[in-house]
């Protein structure tokens, strides 16, 4: 079963643009991408659609290829619309007829928030009727107003909202189309219009608010902020903390860095473990939430922390990140050393990280570097780490 949106975008656009704007307001950028690419790109995404025809302005051709750049490769060549709205959906209509799908959605650019399940619901509704029509109910109360006065209340009852996209056999509303540019007297607003009026039988299928259409230069406005809010919450907010520790060298056999046991000839010293990799993380990661240092959480004082591995601070300062809906992006960690060499142990620790702070491997970073024989590092009396943790809280 073939479908086809065609999107009309003939339209001036003169309300929401302004008189002055440089052009008409589907044109217009909402969240930093033209109205049109994103009404477009809401049909060239769904996979009930095969292809795309847009009617547009004459005048408009250059602002429709940049707008129609990101999606070319399901478009049909676009078609000059008419004089009215109706003129430019038989346009389409004509176009498509060389070549005609078994269904098509008529769309509005200025509706560019259509989501996926809507256009299944409009093309599901075609399955056993000759049109398919998105409402809403009317939940307002509608007055009529004569001269500044209010006259009468109408009666909602089986009043309701239409949208778009409405959706067709083709050969029906093409045949529509034709008959009402013959007979009919009366300009019709949409499609759905002139499938009543020629009598085809129309479904209603049910509308979504967030398909508002953008109308004014408010709508656009609020359009706009929508879509930053939107991006802001789908990213959260990116922390990034960092951390430094130093522990010194006495006489021994081994070292533990970042939980892996290297066989050397001096150990660390220090109150626990003296694992300072894990230890210039751990800062980090407590730097990215603004919740002190290693040594406040876990003071060298301390009895219950001599000798403990130091797993117990970094998993303690991930709770933390935790607790506050957020989650560890991404580590990197220097080691400033003449020695141990860390190259053939990188990986162990790398999965060592990784398996504490519940991470793929991949956003695990450990390098190492020496100090050029210089200072305290390069009389080999101690071993310095640096460390960055980006995190994303919510
Ligand atoms: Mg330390």
């Amino acid at each position: 079963m073939s479908v086809t949106a065609l999107i009309v975008a003939a339209g001036r656009g003169i309300r929401a643009a302004g008189p002055t704007a440089l052009f008409p307001k589907q044109y217009l950028p909402i969240g930093g991408v033209a109205m049109l690419t994103r009404t477009i790109s809401a049909f060239a995404g769904h996979p009930s659609v095969d292809d795309i025809i847009v009617v547009i302005h004459p005048d408009d051709i250059g602002l429709y290829n940049s707008a129609a750049m990101r999606c070319a490769a399901r478009l049909r060549s676009a078609v000059p619309g008419g004089e009215r709205r109706q003129d430019s959906v038989r346009a389409g209509l004509e176009a498509l007829s060389a070549n005609p799908p078994e269904r098509v959605l008529i769309h509005d650019a200025a509706r560019p928030f259509v989501d996926d399940d809507l256009i299944w619901r409009v093309v599901g509704g075609l399955d056993t009727h000759d049109g398919a029509l998105p409402c809403l109910p009317v939940t307002d109360t509608l007055t009529r107003v004569s001269a500044g006065r209010v006259t009468g209340t109408i009666p909602r009852e089986g009043l309701f909202r239409t949208q778009t996209p409405q959706g067709f056999r083709f050969d029906a509303i093409l045949d529509a189309h034709r008959t009402a540019d013959e007979r009919a007297s009366a300009t019709f607003t949409d499609d759905a219009g002139i499938a009543e009026w020629y009598g085809l039988d129309v479904a209603l299928v049910e509308g979504s608010e967030a398909n508002r259409k953008l109308t004014s230069a408010q709508d656009i406005a609020s359009a706009d902020e929508l879509i930053r809010l939107r991006a802001e919450r789908a990213l959260g907010t990116i922390r990034i903390g960092s951390g430094y520790d130093v522990h010194a060298f006495a006489p021994g056999d081994a070292v533990i860095l970042c939980g892996v046991l290297i066989p050397y000839d001096r150990k660390l010293i220090g109150h626990s473990d003296a694992d300072v990799g894990m230890h210039a993380l751990t800062d980090a990661l407590l730097g990215a939430i603004a919740d002190g240092d290693i040594g406040v959480h876990f003071p060298p004082s301390d009895q219950r922390w001599r000798g403990v591995a130091s797993e117990v601070f970094l998993k303690d300062a991930a709770a933390r990140i935790k607790e506050r809906g957020g989650d560890v992006v991404h580590v990197d960690l220097t080691f400033i050393c003449e020695g141990p060499r860390i190259g053939p142990h990188r990986n162990a620790m790398r999965t060592k990280l990784a398996g504490c702070l519940g991470l793929d491997i991949g956003r695990v970073s450990i390098k190492a570097t020496t100090n050029e024989g210089l200072g305290f590092i390069g009389r080999r009396e101690g071993i310095a780490a640096t460390a960055t943790a980006t995190i994303r809280l919510p």
